[in-house]
C-alpha cells in the first residue's frame, strides 16, 4: 500500500470510528470537531519539527518520526547528501584547478567588467608585482604602459601586446587577452625574453652579414668590370664565364640589399610625411616601363589613378613596395601583356590595384609567397631571376603603414595584388 493511501485509511478509520461513537452516544459533531482538532494539531507539530531540524541546515539525521512525514524528511534528507556530496566534488575541483592555475609558468588575471582584478595566479604576482590586496583594483591603475593601455581599450585582442615587466625591465612579456563567457576577460602574460633575445640576434646577424658582404661584392664587381674591358673576345668561354660572373655578383648585391632592406624595415623607427602617391605611382610606373620594356615594343603599363589622396607614410619604403609589385607583375608576364596600376578609394579603404595578365600563382603558393625566400618551384626550375625577398618587403612596409596585401590569383590567367590602406592614413 502506498504511504498516501496509507495516511488516508488511518484518517477514515478514525473518521469512522468518531461517527460510531458519535452516533451511540449523540456527540458526534463535537466529536469529529475533536478529531479535526488532533489531526490539525499533529500536523502543526511535524511541520515545527520539520522547520526547527531544516533551519540548522537539515545535516543531522532526521527526528524519528512515521507516515507521509518520514517519507518527506527521508527525501530532504538525500537531497541536501546528495548536494553535500556535490558540493565535496566540486570544491575538490576547484582546489585543483586553483593549484594547477598557481603552478601554470605564464601570468593568468581574471578581469571584471571594468578592469578591476577579481583573481590571478602565481605567476602574474610575480611578473606584474601585484599583491593580495590589490584585488579589486583597476589593471590600468597598476599596469601604465600607454600600449597597454590602449590594447586593453581596443576590445582587439587579436594579436598579443608585447610589453616589458612592470617591475623588471628585463623580462619581456607578451600579454594576450582572451574573452569568455558574458563579457568575463582573461589576462594571460606569457615571458618572451629568450625568444625575443633569439629574434634580435638573428636580425642582428643577418645586418652583420649583409653589412660585410658589401664591401667584398663591390670589389668583385670592380675589377669583373675591368677584366670584362680588358676582353678582347677571342675566348668565348672566357666572355661567357665573366658575363656570368657578372650575373651572379649583381644577383647576390641585389640580394645582400633586399637583406638590409628587410632589416631596417624591421628594427627602424617609423617616420612619417604626408607622401603623394599619385606622383609617386606615376614616376615608379615611368623608370619600370624603362628598365622592363622594350625601346620598339609599346608601353605596357596602364596607369589609373582615380583619386588624389595622400598617404602618411615613408615614401622610400612605399616606393620600394610598389616598384617590387610592378616589377613583379612585368615579370611574371608575356611582353606583350598589358599590367594595369589602379589607384582609387573604396567605402573605407584606399585601394591601389596591380594587375596583370601573366602566368598566375596556385592557389597552394598565394598564402606563402610572402614568406622570405619562398619562390614557387616553377621559378626555381626555370631559374627566373630573383631573390625572394621582394614580397616579403612589400608585406613589411604594407605593416607599418596599417595597410594589408590582398592576393587574387589564378594560374594561366593572371594575378592583382591589392594595398589596402586605411582611410585613417589619409592626409592632406
Ligand atoms: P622574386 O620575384 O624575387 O622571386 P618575390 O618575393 O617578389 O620574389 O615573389 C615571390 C614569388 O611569388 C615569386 O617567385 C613568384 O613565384 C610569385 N609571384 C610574385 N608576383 C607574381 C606575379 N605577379 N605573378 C605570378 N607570380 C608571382
Amino acid at each position: 500500500m502506498g504511504i498516501w493511501q496509507k495516511e488516508l485509511s488511518i484518517g477514515l478509520l478514525l473518521f469512522l470510528v468518531v461517527s460510531i461513537i458519535g452516533g451511540m452516544t449523540g456527540l458526534f459533531m463535537p466529536l469529529v470537531l475533536v478529531l479535526t482538532l488532533g489531526m490539525l494539531m499533529r500536523q502543526l507539530y511535524q511541520i515545527n519539527r520539520f522547520e526547527r531540524w531544516i533551519r540548522t541546515g537539515g545535516r543531522t539525521k532526521y527526528p524519528k518520526t512515521s507516515g507521509v512525514w518520514e517519507e518527506i524528511y527521508y527525501h530532504v534528507y538525500r537531497i541536501k547528501k546528495n548536494e553535500k556530496k556535490r558540493k565535496k566534488k566540486l570544491g575538490k575541483m576547484v582546489d585543483q584547478f586553483r593549484q594547477s592555475t598557481e603552478a601554470l609558468p605564464d601570468a593568468a588575471v581574471v578581469l571584471g567588467a571594468n578592469d578591476e582584478i577579481e583573481w590571478a595566479n602565481k605567476a602574474a604576482r610575480e611578473v606584474f608585482g601585484l599583491q593580495q590586496s590589490d584585488k579589486g583594483q583597476r589593471i590600468p591603475n597598476l599596469i601604465r604602459f600607454p600600449e597597454f593601455i590602449r590594447y586593453l581599450k581596443s576590445g582587439n585582442y587579436n594579436e598579443p601586446v608585447i610589453l616589458p615587466s612592470p617591475i623588471n625591465n628585463r623580462i619581456t612579456l607578451a600579454v594576450r587577452i582572451i574573452t569568455y563567457g558574458a563579457g568575463l576577460r582573461l589576462l594571460l602574460a606569457q615571458d618572451v625574453t629568450q625568444l625575443k633575445k633569439m629574434e634580435r640576434m638573428r636580425k642582428d646577424f643577418v645586418a652583420n652579414v649583409s653589412h660585410e658582404l658589401r664591401t667584398p661584392l663591390t670589389v668583385l664587381k670592380g675589377y669583373l668590370e675591368t677584366l670584362q674591358d680588358m676582353d678582347d673576345g677571342e675566348s668565348p668561354l672566357l666572355t661567357t664565364s665573366f658575363q656570368q660572373m657578372q650575373g651572379q655578383t649583381e644577383r647576390m648585391q641585389h640580394l645582400v640589399d633586399d637583406l638590409l632592406l628587410l632589416t631596417r624595415l624591421e628594427t627602424q623607427q617609423k617616420k612619417a610625411e604626408c607622401v603623394n602617391v599619385s606622383a609617386l605611382l606615376d614616376q615608379i610606373c615611368k623608370e619600370a616601363e624603362t628598365i622592363h620594356g622594350k625601346a620598339s615594343a609599346p608601353a605596357r603599363i596602364e596607369l589609373s589613378l582615380e583619386s588624389d589622396v595622400n598617404i602618411m607614410g615613408e615614401e622610400q619604403e612605399l616606393r620600394s613596395a610598389f616598384t617590387n609589385l610592378l616589377g613583379n607583375a612585368l615579370k611574371y608576364s608575356p611582353d606583350d601583356s598589358v599590367v594595369k596600376v589602379r589607384w582609387y578609394r573604396s567605402s573605407d579603404t584606399i585601394m591601389l590595384d596591380i594587375e596583370d595578365h601573366g602566368e598566375g600563382i596556385a592557389a597552394a603558393d598565394i598564402p606563402r609567397v610572402t614568406e622570405r625566400f619562398y619562390r614557387s618551384e616553377v621559378k626555381r626550375i626555370k631559374k627566373v631571376g630573383g631573390t625572394g625577398l621582394g614580397l616579403a618587403i612589400v608585406k613589411h612596409v604594407l605593416m607599418r603603414h596599417d595597410a594589408k596585401l590582398n592576393i587574387t590569383s589564378e594560374l594561366g590567367k593572371g594575378s592583382c595584388f591589392s594595398c589596402h590602406f586605411p582611410v585613417k592614413r589619409v592626409c592632406h
